[in-house]
């Protein structure tokens, strides 16, 4: 999941301490990103004009926050009563992030990233899921400035 094993430093009250909390850079996707380019169903999931035209406005620390917020609400209680059906298909850039990454659900996140239902996330795996949903972010946006480079060759 991470490239190198964090330890979770508490300090004297038993609080995690949130300066341990790694960077969205900090992770190697490229074995996850392996695994979900050979998945017809994840494959599927692309940003739209509209997503990306509303990233562009919103700025991307924006969209990272509304990701935190949808991970912090959506998925992390213990109990979801709709989980499964909590992420809708399109609408918000970060919920198609969630279903072409495995991160829609509790369900999918135990398949996809060995996170198990029916307790609370922590914060580092909040943070983990938020990393893996900019980074796709990030590289759907990526494709995009590669084919208007390509397009733009002599
Ligand atoms: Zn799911």
């Amino acid at each position: 999941m991470k490239k190198s094993d964090y330890t979770e430093p508490t300090d004297l009250f038993g609080f995690q301490n949130l300066y341990s909390i790694p960077q969205d850079d900090a992770y190697d996707f490229s074995e996850l990103f392996t695994r979900l380019s050979q998945s017809e169903f994840r494959m599927r999931f692309h940003l739209s004009g509209k997503n990306k035209e509303y990233i562009r406005i919103k700025s991307i620390p924006t969209i990272r926050h509304h990701a935190k917020d949808f991970v912090a609400r959506r998925l992390s209680p213990a109990v979801i009563p709709n989980d499964g059906k909590q992420t809708p298909m399109h609408g918000h850039p970060v919920f198609v992030a969630q279903h072409a990454t495995g991160c829609c659900c509790r369900k999918c996140l135990m398949k996809w990233h060995h996170i198990p239902p029916g307790r609370e996330l922590t914060i580092k795996e909040q943070q983990y899921i938020i990393a893996v949903l900019m980074e796709w972010i990030k590289r759907e946006l990526k494709t995009d400035i590669d084919i208007q480079e390509t397009a733009t060759l002599p």
